[in-house]
């Protein structure tokens, strides 16, 4: 039994235990135990060991990963990947927000019965928990955005995860390796790529204890979020998980088809260990080790542009986390019977396109955003309230839609650069 099901691939596998979690999830109690050991402990305990190795790879992979890349750049590239990098990026956060605001808007979640729906709201109490779990992630403007890419100590960016500023001093790291003519140059090339292919090996151990991970950390979430106060926010939770939804498979897939000239179907199919894995730890950053894998592996996308755009992308990039900015800004707006004039709406749009730049790739990031955006079109910071009880669960929908969107990018890229190896049948 247990032989045939390691042999299922590497998705399905992973996919069976999201299925088995929700299941256990719902029928067990977080009092649900045995001889004094709660099952909710022993979840805890797998959930984070699956975590804490998904961020060991995190610094070294990252770093190796950008470096590699950069080394086999040719002259003058750099400037040209980083231009459709962008763009692509900036495109596809612009119509995710554009989706969600549509939706928002036809579907007025806040109001009810034609009023302001308030009244039947209610506010959950730890906000403060949440806020102080969220302040100091390194959210901020765009100035602060900048400064936290020239880190003033690379070491200790390293060590407190601060991606921009190791990616930063690793392109800048890469470029000048791809300079070095002589035998240093050869001994450093050498030295990065032994690394790297170390840690491809370690990931793709990593990946092996996916299923049971993801199976932990999601009946763990399921176990304890219950059901009874999502009444009130199912048409929230609806409009946010629809604007997802058109995103993922509407948006990308035609991006994928008819500007990389792909099949989406394989690409999906390539990234499901990741999508699942960013469903399950609602991290960007800690999928990051897993979505590189997916995108050079499996979808077969050279190091040269996964290594730029990728690490770049689960910083920068984050579609799902920019609609839902957007779509939580405008029902509380709504809730609070707040007239939306357009001016408003283009300052909540660009509020929302602004700072999913500068959240970082943890669980629960965008409340902190939404706040700035709360403060900018004048309510009150407590209304993030409204919005707690569903919060986890639409973070782990928004997740896999940033992590996807990076991979598209990836992919979208490598074939504008006219990689031709890039999903084709044998990757899938
Ligand atoms: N959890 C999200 C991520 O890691 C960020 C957020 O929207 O809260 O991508």
């Amino acid at each position: 039994m247990i032989k045939a099901v390691t042999r299922l691939p590497l998705h399905w596998q992973i996919f069976a235990a999201l299925l088995l979690a929700v299941i256990v999830g719902l029928v067990t109690s977080p009092e649900t135990g045995f001889l004094g050991i709660t099952l909710l402990s022993v979840l805890s305990f797998f959930g984070t060991l699956f975590l804490n190795a998904l961020k060991m790879l995190i610094v070294p992979l990252v770093v190796a990963s950008i470096i590699t890349g950069m080394m086999e750049l040719k002259p003058n590239t750099l400037g040209r990947l980083g231009t459709k990098t962008l763009l692509f990026y900036m495109s596809s956060s612009l119509v995710a927000i554009l989706i969600g605001l549509l939706l928002v808007n036809v579907l007025q979640p806040g109001i009810v019965d034609g009023r302001p729906a308030l009244e039947i709201l209610t506010m959950t109490a730890d906000i403060e928990a949440v806020m102080e779990n969220v302040e100091g992630t390194g959210m901020g403007d765009i100035a602060e955005v900048f400064l936290r890419m020239v880190p003033a100590n690379v070491v200790s960016a390293a060590a407190e995860g601060q991606m921009l500023g190791l990616i930063f001093f690793s392109l800048l790291f890469g470029y000048f390796l791809s300079q070095l003519k002589d035998s240093h140059g050869s001994v450093q090339k050498d030295f990065w790529q032994g690394l790297l292919s170390i840690m491809i090996q370690i990931t793709n151990l990593v990946m092996k204890f996916a299923p049971i991970g993801v199976f932990a950390l999601v009946a763990k979430v399921i176990m304890q979020s219950g059901t009874e106060a999502f009444g009130p926010l199912a048409l929230f939770f609806a409009t946010v998980i629809m604007a997802l939804a058109l995103h993922i498979f509407v948006y990308l897939p035609l991006v994928l088809k008819f500007v990389a000239k792909v099949s989406p179907v394989l690409h999906f199919k390539a990234m499901m260990p990741a999508i699942l894995t960013a469903f399950s730890t609602s991290s960007s950053s800690a999928t990051l080790p897993i979505t590189l894998d997916c995108v050079e592996q499996r979808a077969g996308v050279s190091n040269r542009v996964s290594g730029f755009t990728l690490p770049l992308g689960a910083t920068v990039n984050m579609d799902g986390t920019a609609l839902y900015e957007c779509v939580a800004a405008m029902f509380i707006a709504q809730a609070y019977g707040l007239q939306l004039s357009l001016e408003i709406q283009f300052l909540i749009v660009l509020i929302a396109l602004l700072t999913s730049i500068g959240v970082a790739g943890i669980p629960s990031a965008s409340l902190v955003a939404i706040t700035i955006i709360l403060g900018a079109v004048g309510l009150p910071l407590e209304a993030i309230g409204l919005i707690l009880v569903v919060d986890r669960v639409l973070d782990m929908c928004r997740t896999s839609v940033n992590v996807f969107s990076d991979s598209c990018a990836a992919v979208t890229i490598a074939r504008l650069e006219g990689e031709d190896g890039v999903l084709q049948e044998k990757n899938g």
